[in-house]
């Protein structure tokens, strides 16, 4: 007899061997710059809410009054029931923080991704991908039926031998998209968008860039890599991103031109049939909205952690990768030295998790830290501290 389910336990137990399963850490409490973690109060070094806004008194005020006003949830998906003012409003205020025509909000920004890269380019189509995009684009673009082209990580000239070579296939392609991350989430590099927008103009390839870890932290006010690099929307067709990174809720969204919108909630699948945002939600986003419009200082408290954090780490002779953000990888080599390095910081007071292969590779485990503007001057220093200690314990400096 088959056994249907016996391969649930042994592809489990398989990971747990190799010591590849999650261990889940639980919060007690909010996800502030100290927090209680499995019972410890530690130093929050590795959350993506970079502002502090999950935990922002506007945001968490807007979050209770829309569950007295409007109720726990929407009732409806978008397009027959669960369209509320507070939705609309919400897309109203992010086009205008992000200077473009309109823009438009999923349940999250994997939902986008996973629903609308499909519907942008299909059967006779190519979709031409950074190698190290993030799992959702590689999900939208298996979605899709258009043919898939993959280029070298952040190299425009690869990617300009990409799309010459789109420009011999027969028959010609009708549509050519280009997709990139904005910012690398595991090195905390910054795509080329600038050549890369350039590129897309000579070959008639629309752009479209996943900004999830640059709004909030890149450009003008934390608008995000568009305004970084200085582009105009008919460079970037779709910029989209996340509510959950630095704008600290939940919730993903595209903004550009009008066309585009109208576009994508006709056709996203994701958009269509799967429930809207609950008020509290859209009231919490539409919140931060605001908090990003009128307090440019918690994005700039966050570049100044950073340069103050990375300085240090360098000089006490920390290999920080790539990095030119808020996203700074500690290289330590081996997974075993990550581990260790976390588990010490962790007893120190610093909780900062190791990313291992095969999310990265073998030789380049590393602790992935992300800053956020909540931290104090004393609070960074801490952290630093904390590394020198493990580090030097370790000898990994
Ligand atoms: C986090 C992330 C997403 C997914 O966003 P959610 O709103 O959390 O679903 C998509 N793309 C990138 C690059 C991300 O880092």
């Amino acid at each position: 007899m088959r056994d249907a389910v016996g391969f649930l336990r042994a592809e489990y137990d398989e990971l747990v061997r190799a010591d590849l399963d999650w261990k889940l850490r639980v919060l007690a409490g909010p996800s502030a710059p100290w927090c209680d973690i499995d019972g410890k109060r530690v130093l929050m070094f590795c959350s993506n809410n970079y502002l502090g806004l999950s935990n922002h008194p506007k945001v968490k005020a807007a979050a209770v009054a829309a569950v007295q006003s409007h109720g726990a949830g929407s009732g409806s998906v978008r397009p027959i029931a669960g369209t509320m003012d507070l939705h609309v409003e919400l897309e109203r205020r992010l086009a205008r923080f992000k200077q473009a025509e309109a823009s438009l909000v999923y349940q999250t920004g994997f939902a986008t991704n996973a629903g609308l890269i499909p519907q942008l380019a299909g059967d006779g189509d190519l979709i031409v991908s950074d190698e190290l995009n993030h799992g959702s684009i590689i999900d939208g673009v298996r979605l899709s039926k258009a043919d898939k082209a993959v280029y070298k990580h952040g190299d425009a000239a690869d990617l300009a031998r990409v799309l010459d070579q789109a420009e011999a296939h027969a028959p010609a392609y009708r549509r050519l998209l280009v997709i990139t991350d904005g910012v690398f989430s595991m090195d905390g590099d910054i795509a080329p968008l600038d050549k890369i927008a350039k590129l897309g103009r000579d070959h008639g390839a629309m752009v479209y860039v996943d900004d999830a870890h640059g709004e909030g932290v890149l450009g003008d006010g934390g608008r995000g890599i568009v305004s970084h690099f200085g582009l105009s929307r008919d460079e970037v067709q779709v910029e989209m991103g996340t509510f959950s990174k630095a704008f600290g809720v939940v919730g993903g969204h595209i903004s550009g031109s009008r066309d585009l919108v109208n576009f994508a909630y006709n056709k996203s699948r994701t958009w269509l049939l799967s429930g809207s945002h609950p008020p509290a939600v859209a009231a919490a986003c539409l919140a931060a909205v605001d908090v990003l419009e009128h307090e440019p200082e918690h994005v700039e408290r966050l570049w100044s952690h950073t340069r103050r954090f990375k300085k240090a780490m360098a000089a006490l002779g920390f290999d920080l990768g790539r990095s030119e953000t808020p996203i700074t990888p500690v290289i330590v080599g081996e997974s075993r030295s990550a581990k260790a390095l976390s588990q010490r910081l962790y007893e120190l007071g610093v909780f900062a998790l190791p990313i291992v292969f095969p999310m990265v590779a073998k030789d380049k485990a590393r602790i992935r830290t992300i800053m956020n503007a909540a931290l104090s001057e004393d609070d960074v220093q801490f952290a630093i501290a904390a590394f020198e200690k493990a580090g030097r314990e370790l000898k990994l400096i």
